[in-house]
């Protein structure tokens, strides 16, 4: 139907029909109980400009997956991305001719040997992230604290599930170490945001006005960064 992946969710918590547009060519439709398909065809139908909007706005998105962790995955770091090698042996992970080299030490007679293999790898790569992100983070913050003259009081990285940077009445920018897995322009946006937050701690007029003067555009960035997922699941 009109050249979109349409997945019908029917709830009793809903009076009206909602769309929501998601990465991959897909429009969920959650629908009151009894409502009919063609109903349901009608209001897509009507809302065919809105999806294909929302769909160019989230093109770039890619469609999550749970990662294996194993040896010919790819990871992205700001948008790229990068091929995982795991080699047997002692060690933390390292990037090597743009490439994640992952050493792990697997248990003979371990009958869950390959699970447990790539939640060590996993374990790995988190380790690499939440340090790497801190030195990419870190320099953005200054930069951007340098040109709008203010400070933090200090910068740190956290598990968030949903959410990727805060700031605090006191001055503490904290951000959610995932961050360097989006893509470049997400990632600076996010550490903007949050410096803007030192001088404003509010999304009022005067926030977004800060944005702008450091260059960026607002809506739709922040549109799109609700999009992107965790790359790792927190449940570890
Ligand atoms: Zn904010």
């Amino acid at each position: 139907m009109n050249g979109f992946d349409i997945e019908i969710q029917y709830s009793e918590k809903v009076k009206s029909t909602t769309l929501e547009v998601w990465p991959g060519n897909l429009v969920k439709v959650i629908a009151p109980i009894g409502s009919t398909e063609t109903e349901l065809q009608k209001i897509v139908s009507k809302k065919t400009k809105w999806i294909i909007e929302k769909q160019r706005l989230i093109k770039d998105v890619p469609v999550w997956r749970e990662r294996e962790f194993i040896s010919g995955e790819s990871l992205p770091i700001l948008g790229r991305e990068y091929r995982l090698k795991v080699i047997e042996g002692f060690g933390e992970t390292s990037l090597k001719d743009d490439r994640f080299v992952v050493p792990v030490v697997t248990i003979e007679n371990d009958d869950n040997s390959e699970q447990s293999k790539s939640e060590l790898v996993k374990l790995s790569l988190i380790k690499w992230y939440k340090a790497e992100a801190l030195n990419k983070i870190i320099p953005r913050v200054e930069f951007f604290c340098e040109k709008l003259n203010c400070n933090a009081k200090s910068i740190s990285i956290k598990d968030y599930e949903a959410r990727w940077g805060s700031c605090t009445p006191t001055g503490d920018l904290i951000f959610n170490w995932q961050i360097l897995a989006l893509p470049r322009e997400s990632f600076e946006y996010v550490i903007a945001h949050e410096v803007c937050h030192l001088i404003e701690l509010n999304h009022s007029k005067d926030f977004y006005r800060l944005l702008c003067s450091l260059g960026f555009e607002t809506d739709e960035t922040e549109a799109r960064l609700k999009y992107y997922r965790n790359l790792f699941s927190n449940s570890i």
